[in-house]
Order: structure tokens, then sequence, then C-alpha cells
């Protein structure tokens, strides 16, 4: 070899060295792109300001009118050529994935306002419920500066809704009907919470009377959107007809491919689901045997399998909490999952971000038995809590079939998914990212896949050891997950029936009734999203044994938990570039 020849590989060698991908810093002129492009979105999405902790717009709410939807369609087409057309060779690997974040949140924008135009077939769409909760609830201002701001947003309702009714067009029957559901709910709201409020305050006198006035015109202009809409169910023509809640499998192609963001296609996903059905359903039954003895002695078994799992379900079922001690029976858990997370050394946890168990707030109530609420980009050093609905509301009848579903058993899983190791721990690391774009448009199928992959990694691990009845109700609740996947598909691809969805879910997943009617409605209202937890799980799943496989010994489960969710919020998809 000669030398020159020596040389140019050397410096070729120090060159690749150089610019291995971990050493690129972050590109200015990225950021200064970026950073432009949040100034311009903000005013253009005030309530996502709101929403994000952000309280420079509060005032503000943007109407559902052709004026707002071309300004907002006009920005998103020159921000995605911004985008797209950046180099994007020296941009640092967080640049690399907020890049390509933003240029599927553009088309996917682009895509709804174009061409799957659900602000017309919707009706729901249009709810200032949020936008004023957010006001009310999400900053830590003193009241009196809230509701000022709350009291000029109050002054656009009804210009809200007069342009809501003009862009209705060609609904659907079920989302017209869940739109006057939705609006009654924002009527009860201002009425209640929103006037105790005001009263509450320490506003002078005529400051809270105006208040009042506006609230009293933003529940009327509610009640008008409610009567338009009945119009609407009594004589659909005058809107051009109902059309089916089902979406054709292109547009759902289009769907999947924006929100999660994974590799696969929806058939793809849905092989995967039928397969995971029989599996999980075999395992359910071999559960079951074993603990048959346990809970009927000397009883021979039924012949029919789905007996003998229904039959052991409703023993095990039996043991729960006390419905007074629903928040407790989680609490006391809590410390439980902490120390087998660190026993066997799965993820590091930073104990500065404590997580707070709290009642849901009522600006929350209904939407989820639980949920975690984590501070945003723009009020990082808040709280994080984890809200739990408590029974007050149920019946005696309710009461019991909710804690017979949230059992001692169920309990534990969810409360790995909720806070231990998942949307708990996720939103810490999630934070420590410093990028916005991951904050602001987060990616749901790695928030749920995140939350079901730590379920069960846990049990994996040996979180149940040899308890049976855990095996049985985790099993249970991962194929709640693969049959929404499967519904889902099945409702838009093969015009599934509601019987149909309803034995699939009673029968194929043991669900009972109340739950898989709520579910019924939830599949025709969103469509995709029921997909996004066994979607996103099985991507990360997939990516982890492919590199247990490529690393072989090397391979640190630590390691790969605290590599992954270092990348925050992003799509799997991204994430699995830069991993393998
Ligand atoms: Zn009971
Ligand atoms: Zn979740």
């Amino acid at each position: 070899m000669s030398r020159s020849v020596f040389m140019s590989l050397l410096v070729a060698f120090l060159f690749l060295g150089c610019t291995s991908l971990k050493d690129i810093e972050d590109n200015p002129e990225f950021s200064k792109v970026t950073d432009k492009f949040f100034q311009e979105f903000w005013p253009l999405h005030p309530e996502m300001a709101s929403a994000k902790g952000l309280t420079d717009y509060e005032k503000e709410l943007s109407l559902p009118n052709e004026e707002t939807r071309s300004k907002r369609l006009t920005f998103y087409k020159e921000a995605l050529s911004k985008f797209e057309t950046f180099p994007i060779e020296d941009l640092s690997i967080d640049q690399r994935i907020d890049r390509s974040m933003l240029i599927n949140e553009m088309k996917k924008r682009i895509w709804s306002l174009e061409e799957y135009k659900d602000f017309q077939w919707d009706p729901s769409e249009h709810n200032v419920g949020m936008a004023l909760s957010y006001v009310l609830n999400k900053s830590a201002r003193p009241l009196e500066e809230r509701l000022k701001d709350l009291s000029e947003k109050l002054l656009l309702v009804k210009p809200f809704y007069q342009a809501a009714e003009e862009s209705v067009n060609n609904p659907t029957k079920v989302h017209t009907e869940h739109a006057i559901d939705q609006t009654k709910g924002l009527i009860r709201y201002l009425k209640g919470d929103v006037t105790k409020q005001i009263k509450k305050s320490k506003l002078p006198r005529r400051d809270q009377s105006t208040l009042e006035q506006r609230v009293g015109v933003a529940a009327s202009a509610a009640r008008g959107y409610i009567r338009f809409l009945r119009g609407v169910l009594s004589n659909p023509k005058k809107v051009g007809g109902f059309r089916d809640f089902r979406i054709d499998p292109e547009t759902y192609a289009k769907k999947f491919e924006y929100d999660l963001q994974i590799s696969f296609t929806p058939e793809e996903l849905y092989k995967k689901a039928l397969d995971a059905k029989q599996d999980l359903r075999s395992k359910m039954f071999e559960s079951a045997i074993a603990l048959y003895p346990k809970y009927f002695g000397e009883k021979l078994p039924p012949k029919d399998r789905q007996n003998v799992v229904t039959s052991v379900l409703a023993k095990v079922s039996k043991q729960h909490p006390k419905r007074g001690e629903f928040i407790d029976k989680i609490k006391e858990q809590l410390p439980e999952l902490k120390a087998f997370i660190k026993k066997h050394n799965l993820v590091s946890l930073d104990e500065s971000q404590p997580l707070k168990v709290r009642e849901t707030p009522p600006y929350l109530k209904g939407y989820a038995g639980a949920s975690v609420e984590a501070p945003g980009p723009f009020n990082k050093k808040d709280e994080t809590y984890y809200n739990v609905t408590p029974l007050d509301r149920m019946t005696a009848k309710q009461a019991e079939s909710y804690l017979r579903e949230y059992n001692n058993y169920m309990l534990q899983i969810l409360n790995i998914h909720e806070a231990l190791p998942g949307h708990y721990v996720q939103s810490v690391y999630a934070n420590k990212t410093n990028s916005l774009v991951r904050s602001v448009f987060y990616n749901g199928a790695l928030v749920e896949g995140w939350a079901v992959y730590a379920e069960r990694m846990m049990m994996e691990q040996g979180y149940a050891e040899k308890n049976q009845e855990l095996w049985l109700v985790y099993y249970k609740w991962l194929l709640r997950s693969v049959t929404n996947t499967i519904l889902d598909y099945e409702i838009h691809h093969k015009n599934l029936s509601k019987e149909d969805a309803m034995k699939m879910m009673m029968v194929g997943a043991y669900q009972e009734k109340s739950e898989a009617e709520g579910k019924w409605h939830r599949a025709k209202l969103k469509q995709v999203q029921l997909a996004s937890y066994f979607g996103g799980f099985t991507a990360i799943y997939e990516l982890r044994e492919k590199l247990k496989k490529e690393k072989e010994e090397d391979f640190k489960l630590k390691q790969f938990h605290e590599e992954f969710l270092s990348y925050g919020r992003a799509p799997i998809q991204e994430i699995k570039q830069f991993m393998l």
C-alpha cells in the first residue's frame, strides 16, 4: 500500500470517526427554523398553547371557520416545505427526529383539512369545553387573572358555535348524537364549576356580574348548537344527509400511517393481533385449569373451555378492595412496584419527581378511571399526578361491577401501566429531552405502547412469580388491547356489525356487557386510536427482541429501557433507526 493511499484511508477513517451521528451538535440554523415555526404556530392554535401551559393566548379562541382553516393550511404547507428542504446531514440526532416528526405532523394536518375533513362530519369536534377548562385549571396564576382572560374568551363562544353550524356537512349520526351529549356537558360545566369559581374569586362585584352574564350568553350559544344538532337528527337532508361512521380502507391506512408511525401496515398488525388472540386464549385456559381445584375443590371442571375460564375469572374478580378503599389500595401498591424495579435493575427512577396519587379533578372526570397527568414543556417543575376517579357517583351495582373488573390483581397491572414503570416513568424521562417538538406533538403509539410493554416486561421479570391469578388477569388485560385492534380493523374493513362486535368482546375476550357496550361506542367515534396500544407494544417488543439477538450477551435490559426512553415521545420507527 502506497503512503498516500494509506494517508487518505487514515483521513477517511478519522473523518468518519469525527462525524459519528452521536457527535453532531445541534445545528443553530435548524433551531431558528423551529423557533420561528412555534412563534407562528401558537397564535393559530391558542387552545393547544393553553393545553401545554403557555399563558400568552388565554384570551383567544380559534373559530372553526373557513378563514381559520385556510390560514392554517397555508401555514402548514409553508412549514412542510421548509422542513423537507432542510439538509439532514448537519442535523443532530435530536434534530433529525424533530424534523421527521414535524414533517409527519404537517402532512397529517394538511391531509386532515383537505381530505379527511372531520370538521365537517364530526360535529363533536366543535366543543369549547377543554379550551375553557385549560384557562381555569392548567395555569398556576391567581384565579382573578385567569378569570379576566376567561371573560374575554367567553365572548367568542357565540361566534364559535355559529361557525360550527356552518361547518357541519354530511355528518355521521353517531357523531351528531355524541356532540349533543358533549355540549350538554359543557352547559353543566358553565353553570356549575365555572360559576362556582367566579363566586369564589376576589374580583369586584361588577366584574363578577359581567362574567356571569357572559357565561349566560355562552350557555345559550351552546343550547343553540344543541337545537341545531337536534334539527339535523330529525332532518339530516338539510346538511347533506348522514354518512356511515365507517371509513374506507384507503383512508384508514392513511390515518394509521400518520397517527401510529410504526413500520407495519394495518393488515400486518391485524394478523399479528389474530395470532396473539389465539395464543392468549389458550394461555388463559391453562391458568384457569391450574386454578380450578383451588376454587372448586374436587368438582370436575366443565367440558367447555370457555366455561372453565369464566368460572375461575368470576372467583378471582371477587377478590377486590372495598369501595371506600379503592384509592388507598392503589397508594399502597406503588412502593412495592418501586422496590421490584430497583431490585431487578430494570430502569433508574428519578426520586426528585415524585408521583402524587389524588382524586381526579372535576374537569377531567368522565374520561378514564385512572390517568397520569404530567407537566408540560412550559411548566416542567409542576407535579405529576396519578388521577384516580373515586366511585362516589356510582350506584352500588355499578361500583360492584367496577371493583370486580379492577380487582386486587387487575389493580396491579393498572398501576404498572399508569405509573411504574409505565406512563409516569416515561413522562419523567420525556421531560428530560429538551425537545419542544416532541412534547407538543407526541406520538400516541409510543406512549401507549410503552405502558403495555411495561406490563409484559414486569411479568417476564418475575413480578407475578407463580401467582396464577395474576397471570390470568394479565392475559385478560392484554387480550383487551389485542381485541381493540381486531375490532377497529374489522369495523372499517369488514363491515363488522354491533352484534358480532359484542360477541367478539364478551365471548372472545371475556368482557362484561357494560364494558363492551362502552368500547363499541368509542370504536364508532374514534378510528385507529384503539389500535395504538397493541400496535405500539408490538413495535417496541419486536425492536427489543431484535436487539437482544444482535447484541447477544452484551444486551442489557436496563440500558435498553433507558436508551429507548431517552428519545422522549418520538415515533418508534425513528427510535428504531438510531438504536439498531
Ligand atoms: Zn364484591
Ligand atoms: Zn395508557
